[in-house]
């Protein structure tokens, strides 16, 4: 029997009789034949990186720069273009977000000569390198990170005294409910639920400061986390941020890195910087942020611009807002209705809700990049979120990498790891097992900190790279498709006229990609079902199938119409163009 590739005409459907001169078709399997990639990775894809649990070159069980650069091969493998690394500051704590010098690397990460030799060497794979920059706060803590060695910081000199030059950098009141009542904090300039909260003003502590008696009668403000471990910035008036000494600060620490050849920033918490979310305010800061990263990108000679996305917890309708102040921004939402799409069962509506997204976002910015994710370590893991079904997690990774947008993939979805934020968060970042052994999980930055029944060698690296069904395999195989096609890699999504929407057949969803000049067009079908087969009838062409994840049949019929039989949990991508 010929694959459905055949353009065979379609025999007549006559009855199977010992005179009848040929059988009538029965649908047969469905077998991918992908074009040859030329090795141009266009779709733009990021890999999201924990520093200090991704790969550790001197055996300290830290991961380090130069375990970053050794294991550049493998990112390459998967086919990004871009590697987001957690911070690189020295900082008070693993996850590095509270940041006690902007101007320096974690010396635990390894000198900026590593640093510098990490940023050439993923240059010369056509990997940039984006930089997690931390705006909304610093560390209000004095001491570092795995060292407990005391340092000054920002904060501990804005506490010697009232008078210091860092004092400016902060927010500090002796009365804030009445200071922000009467319009004195220029960052909180709202009543009530956007005002004045008791759970967000910090007592100095006594450590902070060489003369924290002088300012025990003074608070500091920290928006969210509900903990005295960050001290929120001070930008004053939105409009004039830019102008501000914390900002001037941050941006002579930005143009430093720039200097050194980064290309771009994840933005972290970016609807906390000013207090009220859903004001613009935050959206004019960010403005101002990108252009001066922007404009100091170009002046080392690039043309491109300097990529930039923030991270805005919340939905898509909440997100929009923050296109006005950065060319893109995560889709939280993407991940939340996958999830609900794949463990309910219920599709048809997904490419009409994603579609939506995008009309939010370009009513607030021209050409507006979402960035797609499944979870991230901030939230539970993808294969915990999905019962650990290995099925789902790569059906997961197949709508990521057919969807619109610019993926995005988080340090250890790509081998299907699991955990859950409950013990803590640990437990959703843990390091890559990159052998069998899995030497570097069982001790190290984070402890042991790991669910261990996840520790076996089928979770290695090294397992799944020789495992042609593993879920890495599936994210190497999707990845290449992106960057294969052109429709995929940054084409437009459309519904289809049939199968959109229609509540007859909800395990399915399905869409169009199309390139940007219009010259290939892709037809995308999933079906979430986890058990039986959907039987499909399109009026597309069928008869060139460049990806199959699952199992499948097709048929092409007599009135030229296709017949497609999808299993449980699979995705198909035709090239009908
Ligand atoms: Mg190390």
């Amino acid at each position: 029997m010929a694959s459905c590739g055949s353009d065979d005409p379609v025999k007549p459907d006559v009855p199977d009789s010992p005179d009848a001169p040929d059988k009538p078709e029965t649908p047969a399997a469905v077998v991918a034949s992908p074009a040859a990639f030329d090795g141009n990775k266009r779709a733009g894809t990021t890999y999201q990186l924990l520093v200090y649990s991704f790969a550790d070159s001197d055996g300290d069980g830290i991961g380090d720069f130069n375990g970053i650069t050794k294991k550049l091969g493998y990112l390459d493998s998967l086919g990004v273009t871009a590697i987001w690394l957690s911070p690189i500051h020295p900082a008070s704590s693993y996850h590095g977000y509270d940041v006690t010098d902007y101007y320096a690397v974690n010396p635990k990460f390894g000198t900026e000569k590593d640093f510098k030799r990490l940023i050439d060497a993923a240059h010369e794979k056509d990997i940039d390198i984006y930089l997690d920059y931390v705006l909304n706060h610093s560390s209000a803590k004095n001491t570092l990170w795995y060292s407990n060695e005391t340092v000054e910081t920002w904060f501990t000199q804005a506490c010697s005294s009232t008078t210091n030059p860092y004092r400016d950098y902060y927010i500090f009141s002796k009365d804030p409910k009445n200071d922000i009542a009467a319009g004195k904090i220029d960052m909180i300039a709202t009543e009530g639920a956007n005002g004045y909260n008791s759970g967000q003003w910090f007592k100095v502590r006594s450590g902070s400061g060489a003369a924290g008696q002088l300012i025990s009668d003074q608070t500091y403000w920290h928006s969210h986390f509900w903990t005295d471990w960050f001290a929120d910035f001070n930008y004053g008036k939105a409009s004039q941020a830019s102008s501000s000494p914390a900002f001037k600060d941050l941006a002579k620490s930005a143009d430093k890195w720039i200097g050194m050849g980064i290309d771009g920033m994840r933005l972290d918490a970016v609807k906390h910087i000013y207090h009220n979310e859903s004001s613009d305010e935050n959206p004019t800061f960010l403005a101002q942020w990108h252009e001066h990263c922007d404009s100091a990108y170009k002046a080392q000679g690039h043309s491109d611009d300097f990529f930039m996305v923030g991270e805005v917890f919340s939905e898509a309708s909440s997100v929009a807002r923050y296109y006005k102040g950065l060319p893109s921004c995560f889709e939280f939402s993407f991940w939340w209705r996958l999830k609900d799409a794949l463990n309910n069962q219920v599709a048809n509506t997904f490419p009409s809700t994603i579609l939506g997204y995008e009309k939010l976002y370009a009513s607030q910015r021209a050409n507006p990049v979402e960035s797609t994710k499944l979870s991230n370590h901030d939230e539970d893991r993808t294969a915990t979120d999905l019962s650990k079904s290995p099925s789902k997690e790569k059906q997961a990774c197949a709508f990521l990498l057919t969807a619109p947008g610019k993926p995005f993939i988080y340090q250890g979805e790509e081998l299907g790891y699991y955990g859950t934020k409950t013990n803590g968060d640990e437990y959703v970042r843990t390091p890559i097992m990159w052998d069998m052994a899995g030497t570097q999980v069982a001790s190290g930055a984070l402890g042991g900190k790991v669910d261990k029944n996840m520790l076996t060698k089928a979770i290695s690296v090294e397992a799944q790279n020789a495992n042609p069904s593993s879920v890495l395999s599936v994210y190497k195989k999707f990845s290449r498709l992106r960057n294969t096609y052109p429709a995929l890699a940054s084409g437009t999504m459309s519904e289809h006229d049939t199968y959109n929407g229609k509540s007859a057949y909800k395990t399915i969803a399905c869409w169009y990609m199309t390139s940007a000049d219009d010259s290939e067009k892709l037809l995308v079908v999933h079906n979430v079902a986890t058990t039986g087969t959907q039987s499909l009838t399109f009026r597309d062409d069928l008869s060139k199938p460049v990806a199959v994840l699952g199992r499948a049949t097709s048929l092409k019929n007599s009135d030229g119409t296709y017949t497609l039989n999808m299993s449980s949990n699979t995705s198909i991508v035709f090239q009908i163009k």
